[in-house]
């Protein structure tokens, strides 16, 4: 561990190492390039774990995002619906594509995309436009999984296809059903922080091979199939590199151990944060929502300043953060439309993230659990 500093979530390889034989065998074998065998292999491995689907490696999660909009045709004038409490990369790539995100509040038991207002927004939006959103962000925040059947069922009944952007839900499920397999298209980030790191990465996940094929084509300059450089449309240098693969190989011998010890700390600071204050340490709602618990969080009732308590925890060594500014309070965003009840506010508000990563041992926890409360009496 680089500091004695409590971080939220650093990246840790792989006890075997892994990840430095794979780069190894690249520089052996001088694969230094933006495609390869460890590409292949990396791709091949999340394809395993997620089951059934196609999954090319790109460069971020938010270019993936980038390229999941452009498959499905989003371009200028469209409108995106998209989920409010999320970190920005979720709705940036609407702008990209020159389209307008819309944004969504939350609803109370996952945090995420509110069906409810989901479908207001849908019929507002063509009662005032004329014109159906292009496409629908859901995202699974913290690793918890969106209401799946719900927002399925307005996808389904007004025919907008569903983006998931499932950058921190590597290894959640829902009914049983890995997330990342819910949208038409879903993305993964391993950027350092993530579940998996491949220093910087992400994936997309596509439901046929034909997909993943216009995805690469997209990610890599929009080739066309000559002997000579000819392009018919704009492309982007999207694709992952071979050494950055490298690492996502090695860390896929420790996702099970990840997602274990991300559980495991989250039920230490439930069983652990017992206190007035604290009004909702992340939970499950019901067996269904199966949450890889990327980030566990504790809301606060009023009276808490959640920015004195970060900067209390922050002088006793402990990186905390305040949940996600939803993008409709955003100064970048103050123009977009967009459909609320409050709720995405107020989590802002009264919540924060805790360290939760393959580093935070036991008596971290404790002893955050135990600056939280001194910090919240004093
Ligand atoms: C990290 C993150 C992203 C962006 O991932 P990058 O790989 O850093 O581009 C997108 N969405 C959410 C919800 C994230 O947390």
């Amino acid at each position: 561990m680089p500091t004695n500093r409590i971080h939220l979530c650093l990246a840790k390889m792989s006890p075997t190492g892994a990840e430095q034989r794979y780069i190894q065998e690249a520089f052996t074998t001088n694969w230094i390039a933006p495609l390869g065998p460890n590409v292949d292999a990396f791709e091949k491995d999340l394809e395993a774990f997620i089951g059934g689907y196609h999954v090319a490696a790109v460069s971020s999660c938010t270019a993936a995002i980038h390229l999941a909009l452009l498959l499905l045709g989003v371009g200028k004038g469209d409108e995106v619906l998209c989920q409010s409490f999320s970190f920005c990369a979720s709705s940036n790539p609407v702008v990209y594509c020159g389209a307008k995100p819309i944004f969504i509040d939350s609803e109370k038991e996952t945090w995420n995309m509110s069906p409810e207002l989901l479908e207001k927004a849908i019929n507002d939006r063509m009662a005032k436009t004329g014109k159906k959103p292009k496409a629908i962000i859901v995202v699974d925040l913290y690793g918890m999984p969106a209401k799946w059947d719900e927002i399925t069922a307005i996808s389904k009944k007004y025919d907008i296809p569903v983006i998931e952007d499932a950058a921190n839900a590597l290894g959640s499920c829902y009914k049983g059903r890995p997330c990342g397999t819910f949208g038409d298209i879903a993305t993964l980030s391993f950027n350092g922080n993530k579940m998996i790191t491949t220093s910087g990465g992400g994936a997309i996940i596509c439901k046929d091979e034909e997909t993943r094929k216009r995805a690469i084509f997209l990610a890599t300059q929009a080739k066309e199939p000559f002997l000579h450089y000819e392009h018919e449309m704009i492309g982007y240098n999207y694709r992952m590199s071979n050494i950055c693969a490298g690492i996502g190989r090695g860390q896929m011998t420790v996702l099970e151990d990840h997602i274990n010890h991300h559980k495991h700390v989250h039920e230490l600071y439930s069983s652990l944060m017992n206190n007035p204050s604290v009004s909702r340490v992340s939970i499950n709602p019901n067996p269904d929502f199966n949450s890889n618990f990327w980030l566990t969080t504790a809301l606060f009732n009023d009276g808490v300043d959640i920015e004195t308590l970060c900067k209390k925890l922050d002088a006793a060594g402990i990186e905390a953060r305040p949940l996600w500014k939803p993008m409709h309070l955003q100064p970048v965003y103050q123009n977009s439309p967009s459909f609320t009840n409050g709720y995405s506010e107020y989590l802002f508000k009264h919540g924060i993230c805790l360290p939760s990563g393959p580093w935070v041992t036991d008596d971290d926890v404790r002893y955050i659990v135990d600056s939280i409360k001194a910090a919240i009496v004093g």
